[in-house]
């Protein structure tokens, strides 16, 4: 659905196998079957079956073999899917480009209603910025700019034909008048005493008098007006934003569909290598369909050895774990970073609220805490996606239990046209492996990022370029609490905590630097809680367990292709 990699397992960039990189032992554990295939006593931990049979007969047997993992109690996510069809085949090219077209059509219409709604709510952005600033001023009674306001935009227009009275006409009678109207107060209302106090004459006293009464007058009707304009302001984008995000629900299938169909020629080199064996070859074929699917199962069985940790927050182990974060996720050369770099931005954290903001907040909006943590997007959702949900047992995640059987299946799907009639053409290429907990979050992980691109592209295809920062996150910027709380500025106390924390943290950094060098970092380290004993209590237990259950869906696929 999005042109990005896999994440692969067992390889670099992605979770490689404990055999190919022994210092993960204990840190994760991730073993699956080999690269090379041929070794017999590993040949139970994937299997090719590939069936022939007339058109549909193929599909038949994938949708039945996704209608039964569920029912054995395995979570099933499709990862990818893309359909090509090359212009070899009229009708079938047709019929597609008719279907694309069609999308094309629904989308469109969508997004001009949408692009309309994000066009208003960037213009009222912009006003509510405007009243913003007045209300500030207001705010801190910042009269020198209230004042030229009041002379720039109100006094001009006082003027009448061949009767200037404006101060801004008047100032080649009087070339101090501006500078004496500025340094008057609210009290100024008497033109004798205000002719005494500023040293100025009777005449121009008694139009600094008048000019003042208006001002004050002008002062409470415009306060009173910016102050409804902007709570009005501040309901319109409100319900702008809900609509675009109801626009942007409604048409993601419609998108996903409509990006996940290629005609001829609009492929992307990833799909490209996969698919060139196929299509290319033949050019007979009238369809290649590929999908990618993820499964997984907790390991049920909890025998002996139940690692001697603390109960964090309901799990028996934390999945988020460093290890995971720096070596699997963040990391830039192998982990999930490399394909999506943007999990490595940087995010501002309140442990106290536990509670997320963008790089350059000072200060928590909850709780005035300074003592904000530096943490990146990844620990933004893990720690308010992912780990509530498998806290609450979603999506086949168990708090209870720390490993898991994963399965990966790709699915190949050909139409080939010969000379006999057509034939639809289906291949199972399934591999079964055991993970702990923490390697599957990755991989959890990974699938939120691929629904995430598929997000950021329709917000470009809407016109909403927010870089990395999500539109509800602007809002919220957008929506200051001047009416209640005074502008942001730190007191000397504030500033002093606020040094000390920076102190503390650059002393931090030093100490994680000259730590170790940091390919071999984690290894000084006492492995981690995961199992480390690989050729007896993982090879004995866990895989052959994993095993049986790849052998059962085997047997399934076999059976409905006829051949058992
Ligand atoms: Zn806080």
């Amino acid at each position: 659905m999005i042109d990005k990699p896999i994440f692969e397992l067992g390889k670099k960039p992605g979770i490689p196998d404990n055999d190919q990189e022994p210092a993960s032992k204990g840190h994760i554990l991730c073993k699956g079957p080999p690269g090379a295939p041929g070794r017999e006593e590993i040949q139970n931990r994937y299997f090719n079956l590939n069936f022939t049979g007339p058109p549909g007969s193929g599909s038949g047997i994938y949708f039945n073999l996704l209608f039964l993992l569920p029912k054995l109690g395995w979570w099933v996510e499709k990862a990818d899917e893309w359909i090509e069809v090359p212009p070899t085949h009229k009708e079938y090219y047709e019929r597609t480009m008719a279907t694309k077209q069609m999308l094309e059509s629904t989308i469109k219409t969508g997004l001009t209603s949408a692009a309309q709604a994000v066009a208003d709510f960037e213009l009222m952005s912009h006003d509510i910025r405007k009243y913003r600033e007045i209300l500030t001023y207001f705010h801190e009674g910042d009269e020198h700019v209230l004042k030229s306001m009041f002379i720039d935009q109100v006094d001009i227009h006082t003027d009448l034909p061949g009767q200037p009275i404006a101060l801004r006409s008047i100032v080649s009678k009087w070339p101090t008048v501006i500078a004496d109207f500025m340094r008057l107060d609210d009290k100024d209302t008497i033109p004798k005493k205000v002719a005494d106090k500023y040293d100025i004459s009777q005449a121009e006293a008694v139009i600094l008098v008048t000019k003042n009464k208006l001002y004050k007058k002008w002062k409470i009707l415009f306060g009173d007006a910016a102050k409804q304009r902007y709570e009005l302001l501040k309901g319109l984008i409100e319900s702008r934003r809900k609509s675009i995000e109801e626009y942007k629900e409604w048409l993601k299938p419609y998108i996903a569909r409509f990006k996940m169909t290629k005609i001829g020629g609009e492929r992307s080199k990833v799909r490209a290598r996969t698919l060139r064996t196929f299509t290319d070859v033949t050019g007979m074929s009238t369809f290649a369909n590929k999908i990618r699917i993820f499964a997984w199962k907790a390991m049920r069985f909890e025998e002996h050895r139940k690692p001697a940790a603390e109960v964090v927050e309901d799990f028996i182990l934390y999945p988020y774990d460093d290890y995971v974060r720096e070596k699997v996720i963040l990391d830039p050369e192998n982990g999930l970073a490399y394909i999506y770099p943007w999990l490595r931005n940087d995010r501002k954290y309140c442990s106290k609220c536990k509670k997320y903001y963008s790089p350059n907040t000072l200060k928590c909006a909850k709780c005035g805490s300074l003592r904000l943590k530096n943490k990146k997007y990844a620990d933004e959702i893990v720690e308010t996606e992912i780990i509530p949900a498998w806290r609450e047992g979603q999506n086949g995640l168990s708090a209870g239990f720390i490993y898991y059987m994963f399965f990966d299946i790709e699915v190949t799907r050909l139409g080939t046209w010969l000379r006999v009639g057509e034939l639809e053409d289906i291949t199972f290429y399934t591999r079964v492996f055991v993970l702990s907990q923490n390697a599957l979050l990755a991989k959890i992980l990974e699938l939120k990022c691929r629904d995430l691109e598929l997000e950021r592209y329709i917000d470009e295809m809407l016109g909403i370029k927010f870089e990395d920062r999500d539109i509800a996150d602007l809002v919220k910027e957008e929506f200051p609490t001047i009416f209640k709380k005074p502008k942001e500025e730190l007191t000397g106390f504030q500033n002093y905590i606020k040094e000390l924390g920076e102190t503390f943290s650059s002393y931090t950094n030093i100490f994680k630097k000259i730590k170790l060098p940091k390919s071999t970092r984690f290894m000084f380290f006492k492995a981690g809680p995961y199992e480390t004993d690989l050729k007896e209590r993982i090879t004995k237990h866990y895989l052959k367990y994993a095993a049986v259950q790849l052998n059962g869906m085997r047997n399934f696929i076999k059976q409905k292709m006829g051949v058992e």
